[in-house]
């Protein structure tokens, strides 16, 4: 299947899942192919994470849909996100939101993410690299948070990093599987919300995984 098929399929896909339509019409501006390595340019459009290279993946792209919508933006807001990847998660921010920090701690990773970010003519973006405790507290508070990385339970220091009300999107579970959850940040008792099973390769840092 050539690669405009697939994405027609995979976009009618995506319609019947996710309601937000801002979502849906920046996954649609965001050439997919573009963060993907040229072995797997036809299968860019498929729905499932595919190898970006040092042991790690760019999410599958429902996934992508589904955290992005959970994080409610409306256009004004300031977005951390951990594990730049590809950076193709970051775009589909950068469209939606006013200023996104994105986190990465493989060095190469992030270099190619910015290259690619600056070629498709994004600025309102900063990609930092990553020591080890999580996060970029210089730049708090976010009014939201995504981790597109696994973590054993909801980090302390990444609600430390958020603002009252805000909203941080992360996979919590073993090293393996994972269950996405949608924690808003509250003065007490935090309201935490399940949006069902995923898998990340996991996140490393204080308070997350150990590099195996
Ligand atoms: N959002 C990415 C998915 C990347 S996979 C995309 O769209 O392509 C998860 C990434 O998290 C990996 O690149 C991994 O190196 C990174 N990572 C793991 N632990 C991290 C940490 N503590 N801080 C920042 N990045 C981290």
């Amino acid at each position: 299947m050539g690669l405009e098929a697939a994405r027609a399929r995979l976009f009618d896909c995506l319609r019947h899942e996710i309601r937000d339509k801002r979502v849906l019409s920046a996954m649609a501006r965001v050439p997919r192919e573009r963060f993907v390595s040229p072995d797997h340019y036809y299968a860019a459009y498929e729905d499932m994470p595919l190898s970006i290279g040092f042991g790690q993946t760019i999410s599958q792209p429902f996934i992508v849909a589904l955290m992005t919508q959970a994080l409610g933006l409306k256009g004004g807001e300031k977005v951390l996100e951990l594990g730049t990847g590809s950076g193709y998660q970051t775009a589909i921010l950068a469209e939606l939101a006013k200023w996104i920090v994105s986190i990465e701690r493989i060095p190469q990773l992030a270099e190619s993410a910015m290259r690619v970010l600056k070629e498709l003519g994004y600025k309102n973006f900063a990609i930092h690299t990553s020591s080890e405790a999580l996060g970029w507290p210089a730049g708090a508070p976010y009014d939201g948070i995504i981790v597109t990385a696994g973590a054993p339970s909801v980090p302390d220091v990444l609600l430390e990093q958020l603002v009252l009300g805000g909203r941080l999107v992360i996979p919590v579970g073993s090293r393996w599987e994972q269950d996405l959850l949608k924690v808003t940040k509250r003065k007490r008792k935090h309201l935490v919300k399940s949006l069902g099973g995923c898998r990340f390769v996991p996140l490393i840092g204080l308070g997350a995984w150990e590099e195996s």
